[in-house]
């Protein structure tokens, strides 16, 4: 044990959305996913076509979801699911999570949200997007929304990187990202920015990197997602011609990357995920298997092993650096 080894976050060593949460809204919040039937603007021509190759939507879709049910239907169904597996939850919020969540006519948008915050069960919202996908009206509403319900802003950064968002078909630069997040922060809301680590063209020093540009952006939390390949997406078919071309962690690297990136990343951003699961019917590789519940303490593990912890390498840096 390193004898200044002094985690200000205890014997998970980085700052846990759970944990945040139950101090703030005074206890458990769980998330209701729900499908609206948005599409995105890399899917239908507008940004690109064809999507980012290592998009598969039913890759992050919980098996609870009926695509053709109202949002209230969803709603309801998503409770019944999680009241059982979760009992003790104070607070239920409704996640537009599949596609892009803002992309449409903001009177559709309106409709949407107003009948999840309708249901007597929903305390607010969590709206995934692309940073592509948030103009000036829907920004202006969002905060509107925020001053009575939670709502939390997810934009899909992906990476830092320029090269490597272009390699996977991202049809938007780091930039986009930057500004998105830094115009919903000055309306105060609050923003969890999504990053896949691993892709591929992506070196270790260029996402490490990464966590200090993100740690200087007014973030609140971020989600980590190690790369997996799921089936039918480009990325599997560009490994399965080339497997050279998308190299992938074993699950020893992935531990020491994840802990490595958490060390550079600001103390002051809470971590919401430290990476992510792939239903396996779904998922065509690694072949390693890890339940996101024995992920997270492999890494608390790694941090106590080095005796560091989130934030101990970070560097302030300008933004946009
Ligand atoms: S990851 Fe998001 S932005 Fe990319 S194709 Fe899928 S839905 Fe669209």
């Amino acid at each position: 044990m390193n004898p200044e080894d002094i985690s200000p976050f205890g014997a998970r060593r980085y700052h846990a959305w759970n944990d945040h949460v139950k101090e703030r809204y005074g206890g458990r919040v769980q998330k209701v996913s729900i499908e609206a039937g948005f599409t995105c603007p890399n899917r239908d021509g507008s940004a690109g076509t064809g999507g980012c190759t290592f998009c598969n939507n039913d890759g992050f879709t919980p098996g609870y979801l009926e695509r053709r049910q109202s949002i209230t239907q969803q709603i309801d169904a998503g409770l019944d699911f999680l009241q059982r597996r979760y009992p003790g939850t104070q607070h239920y919020i409704a996640y537009f999570q599949s596609y892009s969540n803002t992309y449409g006519e903001l009177g559709r948008l309106r409709a949407c949200y107003e009948e999840a915050l309708a249901h007597p069960k929903i305390s607010g919202l969590a709206i995934g997007t692309r940073p592509d996908c948030l103009p000036t009206p829907v920004l202006d509403y969002l905060a509107q929304l925020a001053q009575d319900y939670i709502i939390e802003l997810e934009i899909g950064v992906e990476s830092c990187n320029d090269a490597v968002l272009a390699a996977v078909n991202r049809c938007h630069d780091f930039a986009a990202s930057v500004d998105a997040i830094e115009r919903a922060a000055a309306r105060g809301l609050e923003i969890t920015v999504h990053l896949m680590l691993g892709l591929p063209g992506e070196s270790q020093e260029s996402m490490l990197a990464g966590a200090q540009k993100i740690s200087a952006l007014p973030v609140r939390a971020v989600k980590l997602h190690q790369l997996q390949l799921v089936r039918g997406t480009a990325l599997a078919r560009q490994w399965q011609r080339d497997p050279i071309s998308v190299p992938l962690l074993d699950e020893p690297a992935c531990v020491k990357l994840l802990a490595d990136f958490i060390e550079r990343l600001s103390p002051a951003i809470l971590l919401q995920r430290v990476g992510s699961e792939v239903p396996p019917s779904l998922k065509l590789a690694p072949q390693w298997n890890l339940r996101l519940s024995e992920l997270a303490p492999r890494i608390s593990a790694e941090l106590a092993r080095r005796g560091s912890w989130q934030g101990c390498r970070y560097k302030k840096m300008a933004p946009g650096c």
